[in-house]
């Protein structure tokens, strides 16, 4: 399962940049690009199902912040909003292959108890 791994690996990363400071942490957020397939809903059963099976997790909660995708249009010199996956600049038709947004996957951000 795709998710699956995907959650373990955030734990992993927490363990390693935080170690005891984990038992702390209250709350996680990621951020997840539309083009990163990830499925917010997937991950956050994911994440369930591995902070039941880790009694020390279970107080942590999940937070997937979705980015749109955005492509940049080397003829306007600026970016444009993807939608529908057209990936065809809206002001002059040119198709870009080149995304600035959307393929992200990361930890943005981790909150800790007071
Ligand atoms: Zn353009």
């Amino acid at each position: 399962m795709h998710e699956l791994s995907i959650v373990k690996s955030i734990f992993d990363t927490l363990v390693e940049n935080y170690e005891d400071k984990i038992k702390e942490v209250t709350k996680i957020e990621i951020t997840a690009g539309l083009l990163s397939n990830v499925q917010p809903i997937l991950i956050k059963n994911a994440f369930s199902a591995f902070v039941e099976e880790n009694a020390k997790y279970k107080d942590i909660e999940l937070e997937v912040k979705v980015k749109e995708i955005i492509a940049y249009c080397e003829k306007c010199s600026k970016p444009f909003d993807v939608q529908y996956h057209k990936f065809v600049c809206g002001d002059c038709d040119t198709p870009s292959s080149i995304i600035i947004q959307g393929t992200e996957l990361h930890i943005s951000q981790v909150y800790f108890r007071n």
